[in-house]
Protein backbone atom coordinates (compact mmCIF):
# COMPACT_ATOMS: atom_id res chain seq x y z
CA UNK A 1 0.00 0.00 0.00
CA UNK A 2 1.49 3.18 -0.65
CA UNK A 3 -0.11 6.80 -1.70
CA UNK A 4 -0.85 8.74 -4.71
CA UNK A 5 0.63 12.22 -5.15
CA UNK A 6 -0.78 14.54 -8.37
CA UNK A 7 1.73 17.34 -9.59
CA UNK A 8 -0.66 20.08 -10.21
CA UNK A 9 -0.31 23.76 -11.61
CA UNK A 10 -0.30 25.87 -14.50
CA UNK A 11 1.05 25.00 -18.14
CA UNK A 12 5.54 25.42 -18.12
CA UNK A 13 6.28 25.42 -14.72
CA UNK A 14 7.80 22.38 -14.96
CA UNK A 15 5.61 19.53 -14.15
CA UNK A 16 6.26 16.79 -16.63
CA UNK A 17 9.83 17.66 -15.71
CA UNK A 18 9.26 16.25 -12.26
CA UNK A 19 7.16 13.72 -13.34
CA UNK A 20 9.88 12.42 -15.52
CA UNK A 21 12.36 12.57 -12.43
CA UNK A 22 10.32 10.98 -10.54
CA UNK A 23 9.24 8.37 -12.71
CA UNK A 24 12.18 7.50 -14.80
CA UNK A 25 11.58 5.17 -17.26
CA UNK A 26 8.42 3.27 -14.57
CA UNK A 27 5.97 4.79 -16.62
CA UNK A 28 3.42 1.98 -15.77
CA UNK A 29 -0.07 2.99 -15.94
CA UNK A 30 -1.97 4.90 -18.46
CA UNK A 31 -5.70 5.74 -17.93
CA UNK A 32 -7.07 4.72 -21.03
CA UNK A 33 -10.53 5.92 -20.46
CA UNK A 34 -11.48 8.33 -22.94
CA UNK A 35 -10.59 11.99 -22.00
CA UNK A 36 -8.30 10.92 -19.17
CA UNK A 37 -5.94 9.38 -21.31
CA UNK A 38 -4.76 12.67 -22.89
CA UNK A 39 -4.85 14.67 -19.50
CA UNK A 40 -3.29 12.91 -16.75
CA UNK A 41 -0.21 10.61 -16.95
CA UNK A 42 -0.24 8.19 -14.71
CA UNK A 43 3.58 6.54 -12.94
CA UNK A 44 5.29 4.54 -10.65
CA UNK A 45 7.63 7.09 -9.09
CA UNK A 46 10.41 6.48 -6.70
CA UNK A 47 12.08 9.14 -4.18
CA UNK A 48 14.44 7.71 -1.59
CA UNK A 49 13.33 4.86 -0.23
CA UNK A 50 9.53 5.81 -0.97
CA UNK A 51 7.55 4.23 -3.56
CA UNK A 52 4.30 6.00 -4.75
CA UNK A 53 2.22 6.89 -7.52
CA UNK A 54 2.18 9.79 -9.33
CA UNK A 55 -0.37 11.94 -11.27
CA UNK A 56 0.58 14.48 -13.93
CA UNK A 57 -1.68 16.81 -14.87
CA UNK A 58 0.02 17.64 -18.49
CA UNK A 59 -1.50 17.99 -21.48
CA UNK A 60 -2.91 21.62 -20.92
CA UNK A 61 -0.01 23.65 -23.19
CA UNK A 62 -2.24 23.43 -26.30
CA UNK A 63 -5.30 24.53 -25.13
CA UNK A 64 -6.46 27.62 -26.09
CA UNK A 65 -6.65 30.65 -23.78
CA UNK A 66 -10.52 30.43 -23.60
CA UNK A 67 -10.88 26.96 -22.44
CA UNK A 68 -7.67 27.14 -20.21
CA UNK A 69 -9.57 28.13 -17.02
CA UNK A 70 -12.61 25.39 -16.78
CA UNK A 71 -10.38 22.70 -18.45
CA UNK A 72 -7.94 23.79 -16.13
CA UNK A 73 -10.18 23.65 -13.02
CA UNK A 74 -11.89 20.43 -13.87
CA UNK A 75 -8.20 18.59 -14.51
CA UNK A 76 -7.10 20.00 -11.30
CA UNK A 77 -10.17 18.95 -9.20
CA UNK A 78 -10.01 15.25 -11.09
CA UNK A 79 -6.33 15.05 -9.84
CA UNK A 80 -6.96 16.02 -6.23
CA UNK A 81 -9.72 13.94 -6.15
CA UNK A 82 -7.76 10.92 -7.56
CA UNK A 83 -4.43 11.59 -4.73
CA UNK A 84 -3.81 11.69 -1.41
CA UNK A 85 -1.28 14.49 -1.25
CA UNK A 86 -1.15 17.36 -4.13
CA UNK A 87 2.10 18.53 -5.32
CA UNK A 88 1.14 22.54 -6.49
CA UNK A 89 4.01 23.80 -8.55
CA UNK A 90 4.31 26.91 -9.45
CA UNK A 91 7.11 29.27 -11.51
CA UNK A 92 9.60 31.20 -8.67
CA UNK A 93 10.59 33.02 -11.85
CA UNK A 94 7.45 34.10 -12.67
CA UNK A 95 6.52 34.59 -9.12
CA UNK A 96 2.64 34.08 -8.23
CA UNK A 97 -0.20 34.51 -10.98
CA UNK A 98 -3.06 35.07 -10.86
CA UNK A 99 -3.75 31.68 -12.49
CA UNK A 100 -1.58 30.49 -9.45
CA UNK A 101 -4.15 32.08 -6.73
CA UNK A 102 -6.74 30.31 -8.25
CA UNK A 103 -5.08 26.96 -8.07
CA UNK A 104 -4.45 27.74 -4.93
CA UNK A 105 -7.24 28.49 -4.01
CA UNK A 106 -8.92 24.86 -5.00
CA UNK A 107 -6.67 23.16 -3.59
CA UNK A 108 -7.34 25.26 0.25
CA UNK A 109 -10.59 23.94 -0.48
CA UNK A 110 -10.41 20.43 -2.06
CA UNK A 111 -7.12 18.56 -0.81
CA UNK A 112 -6.06 17.49 2.92
CA UNK A 113 -2.32 17.62 2.19
CA UNK A 114 -0.74 19.78 -0.32
CA UNK A 115 3.23 20.43 -1.04
CA UNK A 116 4.15 23.97 -2.38
CA UNK A 117 6.79 23.63 -5.18
CA UNK A 118 8.74 27.07 -6.35
CA UNK A 119 10.28 25.55 -9.63
CA UNK A 120 13.01 27.19 -11.94
CA UNK A 121 14.82 28.29 -8.38
CA UNK A 122 18.23 27.63 -9.41
CA UNK A 123 20.18 30.80 -9.31
CA UNK A 124 18.69 33.92 -7.64
CA UNK A 125 16.36 35.06 -9.98
CA UNK A 126 13.50 33.18 -8.09
CA UNK A 127 14.61 34.50 -4.76
CA UNK A 128 11.28 36.79 -5.14
CA UNK A 129 8.86 34.52 -6.41
CA UNK A 130 9.74 31.90 -3.75
CA UNK A 131 9.00 34.24 -0.86
CA UNK A 132 6.27 35.05 -2.45
CA UNK A 133 4.64 31.72 -2.22
CA UNK A 134 4.67 31.55 0.99
CA UNK A 135 1.96 34.39 0.80
CA UNK A 136 -0.54 31.36 -0.84
CA UNK A 137 -1.08 30.38 2.64
CA UNK A 138 -0.24 26.75 1.90
CA UNK A 139 3.18 25.96 3.98
CA UNK A 140 6.55 26.65 2.96
CA UNK A 141 7.57 26.43 -0.33
CA UNK A 142 9.97 24.08 -1.53
CA UNK A 143 13.34 25.59 -3.78
CA UNK A 144 13.14 23.20 -6.39
CA UNK A 145 14.82 23.21 -9.69
CA UNK A 146 13.12 20.14 -11.62
CA UNK A 147 15.69 20.41 -14.24
CA UNK A 148 18.59 20.61 -12.25
CA UNK A 149 17.70 18.02 -9.98
CA UNK A 150 17.58 20.24 -6.95
CA UNK A 151 14.77 20.25 -3.89
CA UNK A 152 14.07 16.91 -4.39
CA UNK A 153 15.45 16.10 -0.60
CA UNK A 154 12.68 18.72 0.46
CA UNK A 155 10.66 17.38 -1.16
CA UNK A 156 11.22 13.51 0.14
CA UNK A 157 11.10 15.23 3.64
CA UNK A 158 7.75 16.78 3.45
CA UNK A 159 6.46 13.14 1.66
CA UNK A 160 7.74 11.39 4.62
CA UNK A 161 5.84 12.17 7.43
CA UNK A 162 2.92 12.06 5.46
CA UNK A 163 3.58 8.67 3.55
CA UNK A 164 4.33 7.28 7.98
CA UNK A 165 0.84 8.10 7.95
CA UNK A 166 -0.55 6.24 5.02
CA UNK A 167 1.73 3.51 6.06
CA UNK A 168 0.23 3.13 9.80
CA UNK A 169 -3.28 3.38 7.86
CA UNK A 170 -2.24 0.69 5.38
CA UNK A 171 -1.05 -1.63 7.92
CA UNK A 172 -4.34 -1.17 9.80
CA UNK A 173 -6.27 -1.87 6.13
CA UNK A 174 -4.77 -5.51 6.28
CA UNK A 175 -6.02 -7.05 9.24
CA UNK A 176 -6.80 -11.14 10.03
CA UNK A 177 -10.44 -10.05 11.04
CA UNK A 178 -13.51 -9.55 8.57
CA UNK A 179 -14.31 -6.18 9.17
CA UNK A 180 -14.07 -3.74 6.15
CA UNK A 181 -11.52 -0.50 6.62
CA UNK A 182 -12.79 2.23 4.09
CA UNK A 183 -10.26 3.33 2.07
CA UNK A 184 -7.57 6.39 3.44
CA UNK A 185 -9.21 9.26 3.70
CA UNK A 186 -7.83 12.57 4.96
CA UNK A 187 -9.56 15.93 4.99
CA UNK A 188 -9.22 19.07 5.81
CA UNK A 189 -11.87 19.73 7.60
CA UNK A 190 -13.47 16.32 10.62
CA UNK A 191 -15.55 15.33 8.01
CA UNK A 192 -18.75 14.43 9.36
CA UNK A 193 -19.04 10.31 9.71
CA UNK A 194 -21.54 9.54 7.32
CA UNK A 195 -23.15 5.82 7.01
CA UNK A 196 -20.89 4.75 4.66
CA UNK A 197 -17.66 6.20 6.80
CA UNK A 198 -19.03 5.59 9.89
CA UNK A 199 -16.97 7.20 12.91
CA UNK A 200 -14.25 4.59 14.20
CA UNK A 201 -14.20 4.38 17.93
CA UNK A 202 -11.76 1.34 19.63
CA UNK A 203 -13.27 0.41 23.18
CA UNK A 204 -10.13 -0.65 24.85
CA UNK A 205 -9.09 -1.53 28.51
CA UNK A 206 -8.60 -4.54 31.10
CA UNK A 207 -10.79 -7.72 30.90
CA UNK A 208 -13.98 -6.79 33.07
CA UNK A 209 -13.48 -2.95 32.61
CA UNK A 210 -17.11 -3.49 30.88
CA UNK A 211 -16.48 -3.04 27.24
CA UNK A 212 -18.96 -5.19 26.09
CA UNK A 213 -21.42 -4.17 28.60
CA UNK A 214 -20.83 -0.33 27.14
CA UNK A 215 -20.79 -1.63 23.68
CA UNK A 216 -24.15 -3.12 24.28
CA UNK A 217 -25.63 -0.18 25.64
CA UNK A 218 -24.92 1.83 22.89
CA UNK A 219 -26.14 -0.61 20.41
CA UNK A 220 -29.41 -0.48 22.29
CA UNK A 221 -29.49 -4.39 22.22
CA UNK A 222 -27.71 -7.24 23.39
CA UNK A 223 -25.50 -8.44 20.32
CA UNK A 224 -22.60 -8.91 22.34
CA UNK A 225 -22.37 -11.51 25.40
CA UNK A 226 -21.39 -10.04 28.69
CA UNK A 227 -20.30 -11.78 31.41
CA UNK A 228 -18.68 -11.71 34.75
CA UNK A 229 -15.84 -13.81 33.22
CA UNK A 230 -13.18 -12.26 31.34
CA UNK A 231 -12.91 -13.48 28.11
CA UNK A 232 -16.01 -14.67 26.96
CA UNK A 233 -16.28 -13.51 23.61
CA UNK A 234 -14.04 -15.09 21.22
CA UNK A 235 -13.31 -12.66 18.22
CA UNK A 236 -12.60 -9.08 17.73
CA UNK A 237 -15.91 -7.66 16.61
CA UNK A 238 -16.80 -4.56 15.59
CA UNK A 239 -20.83 -3.43 15.01
CA UNK A 240 -21.56 -0.75 13.22
CA UNK A 241 -24.53 1.56 14.61
CA UNK A 242 -26.23 4.75 14.98
CA UNK A 243 -25.50 6.34 18.21
CA UNK A 244 -27.66 9.71 18.90
CA UNK A 245 -27.31 10.86 15.04
CA UNK A 246 -23.83 9.61 14.64
CA UNK A 247 -22.62 6.65 12.78
CA UNK A 248 -20.07 4.83 14.36
CA UNK A 249 -18.16 1.48 13.75
CA UNK A 250 -17.28 0.35 17.14
CA UNK A 251 -14.33 -2.38 17.97
CA UNK A 252 -14.61 -4.49 21.08
CA UNK A 253 -11.00 -6.01 21.65
CA UNK A 254 -12.35 -9.12 22.90
CA UNK A 255 -9.13 -11.07 21.54
CA UNK A 256 -7.31 -8.90 24.03
CA UNK A 257 -9.34 -9.99 26.81
CA UNK A 258 -7.98 -13.82 26.68
CA UNK A 259 -4.39 -12.55 25.84
CA UNK A 260 -4.71 -10.60 28.84
CA UNK A 261 -5.64 -13.13 31.06
CA UNK A 262 -2.23 -14.68 30.71
CA UNK A 263 -0.06 -12.04 33.06
CA UNK A 264 3.09 -12.98 31.14
CA UNK A 265 1.73 -12.38 27.82
CA UNK A 266 1.36 -8.68 28.57
CA UNK A 267 4.27 -7.56 27.04
CA UNK A 268 2.33 -9.50 23.82
CA UNK A 269 -0.03 -6.59 24.03
CA UNK A 270 1.44 -4.37 21.26
CA UNK A 271 1.55 -6.00 19.00
CA UNK A 272 -1.76 -8.04 19.30
CA UNK A 273 -5.38 -7.51 18.97
CA UNK A 274 -5.45 -4.82 21.18
CA UNK A 275 -2.73 -3.11 19.08
CA UNK A 276 -4.97 -3.71 16.25
CA UNK A 277 -8.13 -2.12 17.50
CA UNK A 278 -6.07 0.53 18.26
CA UNK A 279 -4.68 1.24 14.71
CA UNK A 280 -8.39 1.15 13.06
CA UNK A 281 -9.54 3.36 14.94
CA UNK A 282 -10.08 6.73 14.68
CA UNK A 283 -11.12 7.70 18.23
CA UNK A 284 -10.16 5.03 20.94
CA UNK A 285 -12.16 5.30 24.68
CA UNK A 286 -9.87 3.86 27.28
CA UNK A 287 -12.59 2.32 29.25
CA UNK A 288 -11.30 2.09 33.29
CA UNK A 289 -12.61 0.08 36.19
CA UNK A 290 -13.58 3.08 38.63
CA UNK A 291 -12.47 0.86 41.27
CA UNK A 292 -9.35 -0.38 39.70
CA UNK A 293 -7.79 2.68 37.72
CA UNK A 294 -4.69 3.23 35.86
CA UNK A 295 -3.39 -0.31 36.09
CA UNK A 296 -0.38 -1.24 34.33
CA UNK A 297 -2.34 -2.45 31.56
CA UNK A 298 -4.45 0.59 31.24
CA UNK A 299 -1.35 2.80 31.42
CA UNK A 300 0.20 0.54 28.43
CA UNK A 301 -3.41 0.60 26.03
CA UNK A 302 -3.36 4.31 26.39
CA UNK A 303 0.63 5.36 25.50
CA UNK A 304 -0.01 2.80 23.07
CA UNK A 305 -2.97 4.63 21.49
CA UNK A 306 -1.29 7.83 21.68
CA UNK A 307 1.80 6.47 19.95
CA UNK A 308 -0.03 5.30 17.48
CA UNK A 309 -1.34 8.82 16.96
CA UNK A 310 -5.33 7.89 17.36
CA UNK A 311 -7.31 10.56 19.46
CA UNK A 312 -8.55 9.11 22.98
CA UNK A 313 -10.87 9.67 25.70
CA UNK A 314 -10.80 7.92 28.86
CA UNK A 315 -13.85 6.75 30.25
CA UNK A 316 -14.01 5.47 33.65
CA UNK A 317 -17.22 3.05 34.44
CA UNK A 318 -19.10 1.50 36.96
CA UNK A 319 -19.55 4.90 38.43
CA UNK A 320 -22.73 4.23 39.40
CA UNK A 321 -21.21 1.90 42.35
CA UNK A 322 -18.51 4.74 43.50
CA UNK A 323 -20.17 6.48 46.72
CA UNK A 324 -17.92 9.24 47.00
CA UNK A 325 -18.13 10.82 43.88
CA UNK A 326 -16.19 14.08 44.32
CA UNK A 327 -13.40 12.93 46.00
CA UNK A 328 -12.68 9.83 43.50
CA UNK A 329 -12.52 12.61 40.92
CA UNK A 330 -10.15 14.66 42.19
CA UNK A 331 -8.03 11.68 42.63
CA UNK A 332 -8.66 10.14 38.96
CA UNK A 333 -7.75 13.25 37.86
CA UNK A 334 -4.40 13.71 39.61
CA UNK A 335 -3.23 10.11 38.70
CA UNK A 336 -4.32 10.58 35.02
CA UNK A 337 -1.60 13.97 35.49
CA UNK A 338 0.92 11.79 36.58
CA UNK A 339 0.63 8.49 35.00
CA UNK A 340 -0.45 9.87 31.31
CA UNK A 341 1.18 12.89 30.92
CA UNK A 342 1.56 12.61 27.24
CA UNK A 343 -2.25 12.44 27.09
CA UNK A 344 -2.23 15.68 28.95
CA UNK A 345 -5.80 17.55 28.46
CA UNK A 346 -7.41 14.58 26.92
CA UNK A 347 -11.12 14.29 27.85
CA UNK A 348 -11.57 12.19 31.35
CA UNK A 349 -15.65 11.09 31.63
CA UNK A 350 -17.10 8.58 34.08
CA UNK A 351 -19.79 6.63 32.99
CA UNK A 352 -21.96 3.39 33.76
CA UNK A 353 -22.54 1.24 31.40
CA UNK A 354 -24.86 -0.48 33.56
CA UNK A 355 -27.25 2.07 33.61
CA UNK A 356 -26.49 4.30 30.60
CA UNK A 357 -25.70 7.49 32.82
CA UNK A 358 -22.72 9.77 31.07
CA UNK A 359 -23.49 8.59 27.95
CA UNK A 360 -24.18 11.13 26.65
CA UNK A 361 -20.91 13.15 27.61
CA UNK A 362 -18.89 10.22 26.50
CA UNK A 363 -20.66 10.66 23.04
CA UNK A 364 -19.12 14.49 23.44
CA UNK A 365 -16.31 13.48 24.54
CA UNK A 366 -15.58 11.41 21.36
CA UNK A 367 -17.14 13.83 18.69
CA UNK A 368 -15.03 16.46 20.28
CA UNK A 369 -11.71 14.31 20.14
CA UNK A 370 -12.26 13.74 16.60
CA UNK A 371 -13.07 17.24 15.94
CA UNK A 372 -9.68 18.28 17.72
CA UNK A 373 -7.64 15.39 15.60
CA UNK A 374 -8.68 17.05 12.57
CA UNK A 375 -7.76 20.32 13.22
CA UNK A 376 -6.02 22.35 10.48
CA UNK A 377 -4.35 25.69 11.98
CA UNK A 378 -3.94 28.31 9.25
CA UNK A 379 -0.60 29.01 8.29
CA UNK A 380 -0.51 32.54 9.12
CA UNK A 381 -1.96 31.63 12.58
CA UNK A 382 0.99 29.48 13.51
CA UNK A 383 3.64 31.82 12.47
CA UNK A 384 2.24 34.69 14.54
CA UNK A 385 1.68 32.29 17.77
CA UNK A 386 5.12 31.05 16.99
CA UNK A 387 7.01 34.54 17.43
CA UNK A 388 4.78 35.06 19.99
CA UNK A 389 6.01 32.30 21.78
CA UNK A 390 9.76 32.37 21.03
CA UNK A 391 9.33 35.95 22.61
CA UNK A 392 8.26 34.88 25.68
CA UNK A 393 10.76 31.94 25.64
CA UNK A 394 13.43 31.77 23.72
CA UNK A 395 14.86 28.47 22.03
CA UNK A 396 18.36 27.91 23.50
CA UNK A 397 22.25 28.58 22.45
CA UNK A 398 24.02 25.59 22.46
CA UNK A 399 27.84 26.45 22.80
CA UNK A 400 26.73 29.81 22.59
CA UNK A 401 24.70 29.66 19.23
CA UNK A 402 21.42 30.43 19.70
CA UNK A 403 19.00 27.96 17.69
CA UNK A 404 16.74 29.72 14.84
CA UNK A 405 13.26 28.71 14.70
CA UNK A 406 12.07 30.75 11.59
CA UNK A 407 9.07 29.08 9.83
CA UNK A 408 6.44 26.72 10.85
CA UNK A 409 3.75 25.10 8.90
CA UNK A 410 0.69 22.28 9.88
CA UNK A 411 2.09 19.35 7.78
CA UNK A 412 -0.76 17.12 8.25
CA UNK A 413 -3.88 16.01 10.33
CA UNK A 414 -5.29 12.93 11.82
CA UNK A 415 -3.35 13.42 14.11
CA UNK A 416 -2.03 17.32 13.72
CA UNK A 417 1.37 17.06 12.46
CA UNK A 418 3.81 20.36 12.58
CA UNK A 419 6.75 21.01 10.89
CA UNK A 420 9.21 23.57 12.17
CA UNK A 421 11.92 24.82 9.78
CA UNK A 422 15.48 25.82 12.29
CA UNK A 423 18.36 25.91 12.57
CA UNK A 424 20.42 23.08 13.93
CA UNK A 425 16.94 20.80 14.33
CA UNK A 426 19.48 17.63 16.49
CA UNK A 427 20.29 20.44 18.60
CA UNK A 428 17.20 21.27 19.61
CA UNK A 429 16.38 20.05 23.26
CA UNK A 430 13.15 18.03 24.22
CA UNK A 431 11.69 20.26 26.58
CA UNK A 432 11.93 23.01 23.89
CA UNK A 433 9.97 20.81 22.25
CA UNK A 434 7.40 20.20 24.79
CA UNK A 435 6.95 23.59 25.26
CA UNK A 436 6.37 24.01 21.96
CA UNK A 437 3.44 21.46 21.56
CA UNK A 438 2.39 22.28 24.72
CA UNK A 439 1.13 25.73 23.81
CA UNK A 440 0.00 24.72 20.67
CA UNK A 441 -2.38 22.50 22.61
CA UNK A 442 -3.63 24.88 25.11
CA UNK A 443 -3.51 27.84 22.72
CA UNK A 444 -5.31 26.44 19.30
CA UNK A 445 -7.71 24.67 21.66
CA UNK A 446 -6.07 21.19 21.18
CA UNK A 447 -6.72 19.41 24.23
CA UNK A 448 -5.14 15.67 24.27
CA UNK A 449 -4.47 15.61 20.75
CA UNK A 450 -1.55 13.50 20.06
CA UNK A 451 0.30 16.35 18.50
CA UNK A 452 3.45 15.79 16.32
CA UNK A 453 6.21 18.15 15.98
CA UNK A 454 9.32 17.80 13.19
CA UNK A 455 12.55 20.01 13.44
CA UNK A 456 13.67 19.93 10.20
CA UNK A 457 16.79 22.07 9.38
CA UNK A 458 17.18 24.43 6.15
CA UNK A 459 19.80 24.69 4.24
P1 LIG B 1 4.62 21.54 -17.53
O1 LIG B 1 3.83 22.13 -18.64
O2 LIG B 1 4.25 22.16 -16.23
O3 LIG B 1 4.57 20.05 -17.48
O4 LIG B 1 6.14 21.98 -17.75
P2 LIG B 1 7.35 21.20 -18.43
O5 LIG B 1 7.87 20.16 -17.52
O6 LIG B 1 6.95 20.77 -19.80
O7 LIG B 1 8.42 22.36 -18.48
C1 LIG B 1 8.19 23.58 -19.16
C2 LIG B 1 9.52 24.23 -19.51
O8 LIG B 1 10.21 24.61 -18.31
C3 LIG B 1 10.45 23.27 -20.23
O9 LIG B 1 11.12 24.01 -21.24
C4 LIG B 1 11.40 22.81 -19.15
O10 LIG B 1 12.64 22.47 -19.69
C5 LIG B 1 11.50 24.03 -18.29
N1 LIG B 1 11.84 23.70 -16.90
C6 LIG B 1 11.36 22.70 -16.14
N2 LIG B 1 11.94 22.70 -14.93
C7 LIG B 1 12.81 23.73 -14.92
C8 LIG B 1 13.71 24.25 -13.93
O11 LIG B 1 13.84 23.73 -12.82
N3 LIG B 1 14.44 25.33 -14.27
C9 LIG B 1 14.32 25.91 -15.49
N4 LIG B 1 15.05 26.98 -15.74
N5 LIG B 1 13.49 25.45 -16.44
C10 LIG B 1 12.75 24.36 -16.16
P1 LIG C 1 -15.50 -6.56 29.57
O1 LIG C 1 -14.69 -7.75 29.93
O2 LIG C 1 -14.66 -5.33 29.62
O3 LIG C 1 -16.25 -6.68 28.28
O4 LIG C 1 -16.57 -6.39 30.74
P2 LIG C 1 -18.10 -6.80 30.78
O5 LIG C 1 -18.91 -5.87 29.95
O6 LIG C 1 -18.22 -8.24 30.49
O7 LIG C 1 -18.42 -6.47 32.29
C1 LIG C 1 -17.74 -7.10 33.35
C2 LIG C 1 -18.59 -7.04 34.60
O8 LIG C 1 -18.73 -5.68 35.06
C3 LIG C 1 -20.01 -7.54 34.39
O9 LIG C 1 -20.37 -8.26 35.53
C4 LIG C 1 -20.84 -6.29 34.28
O10 LIG C 1 -22.15 -6.44 34.68
C5 LIG C 1 -20.10 -5.35 35.20
N1 LIG C 1 -20.30 -3.95 34.78
C6 LIG C 1 -20.12 -3.43 33.55
N2 LIG C 1 -20.41 -2.12 33.54
C7 LIG C 1 -20.79 -1.78 34.79
C8 LIG C 1 -21.23 -0.56 35.42
O11 LIG C 1 -21.32 0.52 34.80
N3 LIG C 1 -21.52 -0.61 36.74
C9 LIG C 1 -21.41 -1.75 37.46
N4 LIG C 1 -21.73 -1.70 38.72
N5 LIG C 1 -21.01 -2.93 36.91
C10 LIG C 1 -20.72 -2.95 35.59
Amino acid sequence: MSFTLAIVGRPNVGKSTLFNRLVGKRLALVDDTPGVTRDLREGEARLGDLRFTVIDTAGLEDATDDSLQGRMRRLTERAVDMSDICLFMLDARAGVTPTDQLFAEILRKRSAHVILAANKAEGSAADAGVIEAYGLGLGEPIRMSAEHNEGLNDLYSQLMPLADGFAVRAAAETPATDVAVDDADEDAAAPTPTADKPLQVAVVGRPNAGKSTLINRILGEDRLLTGPEAGITRDAISLTTDWDGTPMRIFDTAGMRKKAKVQEKLEKLSVSDGLRAVKFAEVVVVLLDAEIPFEQQDLRIADLAEREGRAVVVAVNKWDAEENKQEKLRDLRESFERLLPQLRGAPLVTVSALTGRGLDRLHTAILRAYEVWNRRIPTAALNRWLAGMLEQHPPPAPQGRRIKLRYMTQAKTRPPGFVVMCSHPDKMPASYSRYLVNGLREDFDMPGAPIRLHMRGQN
